[in-house]
């Protein structure tokens, strides 16, 4: 599984390399300081679209609750425990929760992998 955690970590590189609106296209939007739940943000875009986007904006993950909890759920994930243990060890998630992320990470990589990388 730990190819979500490497599939998310290089959306975040990515996504702050090029600052690209998800929504037009656009790269170069500015950086606007993180949001409390330590995602960075950025500016409304540069051009007529003028939409506000962070990383998530487009993926799976974008409305994907408690976010402060998902690096505890990838550490897990990436040591191969079942929901049922995941769950146990009380990360304050229930179950359906679980599930769902487990479903919205893989997804998340899968896109991730499906897009031709530059050069
Ligand atoms: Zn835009």
């Amino acid at each position: 599984m730990r190819v979500a955690e490497v599939a998310l970590a290089r959306r975040t590189e990515v996504t702050l390399a090029e600052r690209r609106c998800p929504h037009c296209g656009t790269a170069g939007a500015h950086l606007h300081g993180k949001d409390k739940n330590d995602q960075q943000r950025f500016r409304r875009c540069t051009t007529e679209c003028r939409r506000s986007f962070n990383i998530l904006t487009g993926t799976p993950l974008a409305r994907a609750r408690k976010p402060e909890k998902w690096g505890q759920y990838l550490s897990h994930m990436t040591d191969h425990r079942s929901v049922t243990k995941i769950v146990e060890a009380g990360i304050g998630v229930n179950r359906a929760t679980v599930w769902r992320w487990r479903h919205r990470f893989l997804k998340a990589a899968a896109q991730d992998n499906a897009r031709p990388s530059p050069g």
